[in-house]
């Protein structure tokens, strides 16, 4: 059946019985423990499967990255790193992607995630212009919830942005990639390294080459932006034009942008880190729990957050 023999050289290996039996690390899985069928999408260093597993029949998305493709570009320390980050988070979230397994084999590795089948919220946004005010609302507050958790973690994933935002079969968010991520030590609260993306890059990177959790708060403002305005908040015709306006925290909101939601992005959007909404020490008036009682989510239970019945996207 070619529908479940992966095509590229890779995944046809990675399918083979014996190979990956014997490889495997933990010694309990392999490739040939699960039926693989569409590729739900690629990346540069991976090709991400849906895949079922042969006795439980329960469908998971398996990445499986190329061992020798990492090793020429200097990658496997990345893949390490969401490897690491991945485990670091554990037990879990709802809303972030789960590792179940890891297994490896002479050509690739394999990473069995949770699966994710409504793709990302990015293609969603691009398809509707924006999101309804309800939406980002919720979206908002899931996102919220699960850096409340991963910080808690003492994960920093540093890329979030709507592509790396995932929608499951209940339109529910999973956040995902954390190649970038970062595990701070107890006792150091930052990271110098640049990483991210453009429009959501906090501008402590790109005057300090600092990162922090608070990072992902501005990460969280722009995001929230874009659902409701349907555009960047921060755009430039290049990178570093881009760049410039994070600096200058030049943006703009378009008329009728919701005035709760205009608030909490103009929290978040602050440029010392240590006083966005969410960033202080527990206990400080700008704590994480600031964050969830501001006003734009007074209609949130965050108690039923991951069990209600999502909005309808519109
Ligand atoms: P790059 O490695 O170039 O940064 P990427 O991070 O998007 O790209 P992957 O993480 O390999 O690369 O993901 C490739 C694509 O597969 C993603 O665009 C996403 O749409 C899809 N995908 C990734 N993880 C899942 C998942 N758990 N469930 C469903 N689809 C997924």
């Amino acid at each position: 059946d070619p529908r479940h023999s992966p095509s590229r050289g890779a995944q046809s290996r990675a399918h083979s019985r014996t190979r990956s039996r014997t490889n495997s690390v933990n010694g309990r899985f392999g490739a040939d423990d699960f039926n693989f069928g569409d590729i739900l999408g690629e990346g540069s260093y991976s090709t991400v499967m849906q895949a079922t597993h042969r006795v439980t029949k329960h469908k998971y998305a398996i990445k499986v990255l190329d061992k020798g493709h990492l090793a020429r570009n200097n990658k496997l320390q990345t893949a390490l790193i969401e490897k690491n980050t991945l485990v670091r988070l554990g037990a879990g979230h709802p809303g972030i992607v789960k590792l179940h397994w890891t297994f490896q084999d002479e050509y690739s590795l394999f990473f069995v995630l949770d699966l994710a089948r409504n793709g990302e919220l990015q293609s969603r946004i691009s398809k509707m212009g924006s999101l309804s005010v309800e939406c980002s609302r919720y979206y908002a507050a899931q996102i919220v919830d699960a850096l409340d958790y991963m910080h808690g973690k003492g994960v920093i994933h540093r890329d979030l942005k709507p592509e790396n935002l995932l929608l499951d079969d209940n339109f529910r968010l999973k956040i995902t990639d954390f190649g970038t991520g970062k595990i701070l030590d107890s006792d150091v609260q930052t990271a110098k390294t640049f990483v991210g993306t453009a429009q959501y890059v906090a501008p402590e990177l790109l005057e300090n080459n600092e990162t922090s959790r608070s990072s992902d708060l501005w990460a969280l403002g722009c995001i929230l932006y874009q659902m409701i305005a349907g555009r960047f908040a921060f755009h430039g015709l290049s990178e570093y034009l881009t760049w410039q306006k994070v600096k200058a925290l030049d943006y703009t909101f378009p008329d009728g942008f919701d005035e709760q939601a205009k608030d909490l992005v103009q929290k978040l959007l602050v440029k010392s880190p240590t006083e966005r909404l969410g960033a202080g020490e527990p206990g400080n008036p700008n704590d994480i729990m600031a964050l969830k009682a501001h006003p734009f989510f007074a209609s949130i239970d965050w108690a039923t957050l991951w069990t209600i019945a999502a909005p309808t996207l519109e």
